[in-house]
């Protein structure tokens, strides 16, 4: 559990993402890929909120918005106070420090004509953080806390292991002192016995640091041993949003329950209804109407087809967008 009266690090409010399509004749817009369309959630200092879905939800360009790599089409993001969507290059590149990234595939994201120790060097440089020497000290440090030894610093990314290599990006990842870090499917690229290793190293360093996670993965599982809180994304759309104990243990929204019945238990106390998805998730360039889930939920009303169901309190600190579920 988290701190509830810790401070807000992150919040975002009615963020949309839609990327235009143009037709090939005149360039004209002729429609738009709705990737994230009205999110909203906040992340504590010390928190991890894991944000879930299947490929093609908008998870991952959430994340894109809030490291302002690209651009929302609507929206607030605020850190620390601050909305980031109207800061200025000088301004963006100060609030740069705070939030960082680990990608999903270290390999790629990895200078391969770098060393490791100038790999996690390269940020502090940027940013004029001390003298060669201090900067030298403060990297051998790094690789200590993230369990890799110093020698290996002279070491370039393809002579690590998958899981070595996503440790040093987590070393880039901190150099910074960062509040808040955005890890877009950290250890899906991990083989299964590395990844409990990576994601022990990332809660151990949230204790020590008290960092903040926004944690995008499609791994139930994963997501489960690391988050305090999840959110359930459809289509562009948070869909249930609460604590991992509740949404483990009673989840609400129908796509929920149909992604934790699809997941192995690990907890044989635990049992779920079995309830198959029907189909793939539809276009996000012309998403169903009403609710964007009415086309493979089990339970679909006439009411669900034309209009949308918003995302309500149904309890403290659970929030759902389905017709069928009581508000609190
Ligand atoms: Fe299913 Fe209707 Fe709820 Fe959407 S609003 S999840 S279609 S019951």
């Amino acid at each position: 559990m988290t701190d509830a009266d810790a401070r807000t690090i992150l919040e975002v409010s009615g963020l949309r993402k839609h990327f235009p399509i143009y037709g090939t004749l005149l360039k004209r817009k002729v429609g738009a890929v709705q990737a994230v369309d009205d999110v909203s959630f906040h992340i504590r200092q010390g928190e991890t909120l894991g944000l879930v879905g299947e490929s093609g939800s908008g998870k991952s360009t959430v994340g894109k918005l809030i490291l302002r790599l690209i651009d929302p089409t609507a929206g607030e993001i605020h850190i620390n106070g601050e909305d980031v969507t109207r800061a200025g290059s000088g301004r963006m590149r100060a609030l740069r420090r705070d939030i960082q990234m680990v990608f999903q595939d270290p390999y790629a994201s990895l200078n391969p004509r770098l060393s490791a120790g100038s790999i996690v060097a390269e940020p502090l440089h940027n940013y004029g953080e001390g003298s060669a020497s201090e900067i030298e000290d403060r990297v051998k440090r790094l690789f200590l806390k993230v369990g890799l030894r110093p020698e290996a610093m002279a070491k370039y990314p393809h002579e690590f292991s998958g899981g070595q290599r996503q440790r040093l990006g987590v070393a880039r990842a901190l150099a910074l002192e960062p509040e808040l870090i955005v890890a877009d499917e950290p250890v899906s690229a991990l083989d299964v016995s590395v990844q409990a290793q990576v994601l022990n190293l990332l809660m151990d360093l949230q204790q020590e640091f008290n960092l903040a996670y926004l944690f995008i993965s499609h791994d139930l599982a994963v997501v489960e041993h690391i988050s305090h809180r999840v959110a359930v994304m459809y289509l562009g759309k948070i869909v249930e949003l609460t604590d991992r104990e509740t949404l483990f243990r009673d989840p609400q929204h129908p796509y929920t329950r149909a992604l934790l019945s699809a997941a192995p238990v690990a907890d044989p106390q635990v049992k779920r209804d079995r309830m198959i998805l029907k189909g793939d998730i539809p276009s996000p360039i012309n998403p169903p109407s009403g609710c964007r889930f009415h086309t493979r939920c089990p339970f679909v009303e006439e009411l669900c087809r034309v209009e949308e169901p918003l995302l309500r309190d149904v309890a403290a600190e659970h929030s759902v967008a389905c017709h069928l579920t009581d508000s609190a």
